[in-house]
């Protein structure tokens, strides 16, 4: 019987998961998601990384509680250095974090070919989804899913990306070419949210003792477009 219980943001990145594929958590505080994944019988092996020495031992206990030493392997290491070709990893969650950590991560992994190119990348930042579609355009990832969901009065974004050329506006980047398109009942509620928001930042950028005109200037220019979006 599987005893995890996931949180609605961490089934809903599972859902992403292809069944049997290798899959490595990085991040992987508690490795609740690898281990829901193995026990519900979708995958039969994983990589569980962890920077942090506390969560890495966390995780290793809850793997062992769940019998689950030989399927999935927790390592301490940063990011995808986690990760090798051999392991025949074929997706990859990177999930809780901001989007620039995230991006980080990649170009990290990148940089030291921890990516084969033929995983899935299931991507769930809590901030800054824009630098996370930034990454992905500017290093030939193509957006193949994206969702939106509120938990605990949070919205969660998941980001869903498989190697291939594409080219998205400014816009796309800025709000996700999918939920862009859907512009769902929680995408209206965020983008509400995030208007009221940056007209509360334009209006302490104006009264600023010292100018920042370019920080102003494109406050602005996301207000505009935000507003476009949400009368459409
Ligand atoms: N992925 C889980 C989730 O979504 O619930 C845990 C999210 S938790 C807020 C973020 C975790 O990522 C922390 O345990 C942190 O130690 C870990 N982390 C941050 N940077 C990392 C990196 N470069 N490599 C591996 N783990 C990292």
């Amino acid at each position: 019987m599987n005893k995890i219980q996931l949180s609605k943001r961490l089934a809903k990145v599972a859902s992403y998961i292809p069944d049997k594929a290798r899959l490595a958590d990085i991040g992987s505080d508690h490795a609740y998601l690898p281990i829901f994944c193995v026990l519900s019988g979708k995958i039969s092996y994983a990589i569980a990384s962890e920077i942090m020495e506390g969560p890495f031992e966390k995780a290793l206990s809850q793997v062992e509680q769940n019998g689950l030493n030989s399927h999935i392997k927790v390592r301490l290491a940063n990011g995808l250095e986690a990760v090798f070709l051999d392991d025949e990893i074929d997706a990859i969650t990177i999930a809780g974090m901001g989007g620039t950590l995230i991006a980080e991560i990649l170009e990290h992994g990148l940089q030291k070919q921890r990516l084969s190119s033929q995983e899935r990348l299931i991507l769930q930042p809590n901030i800054g989804e824009s630098s996370v579609r930034h990454w992905l355009m500017n290093n030939n990832y193509q957006i193949a899913a994206e969702a939106i969901l509120e938990e605990n009065d949070k919205i969660y974004e998941i980001i869903v990306a498989q190697k291939g050329i594409a080219c998205y506006s400014d816009q796309e980047l800025f709000f996700g070419p999918f939920l862009l398109e859907e512009k769902g009942e929680i995408f209206h509620k965020k983008w509400e949210q995030e208007l009221v928001n940056r007209k509360k930042i334009l209006s302490s950028l104006k009264k600023a003792m010292i100018p920042n005109h370019k920080k102003e200037e494109d406050v602005q220019n996301e207000i505009t477009w935000i507003e476009e979006v949400l009368k459409k």
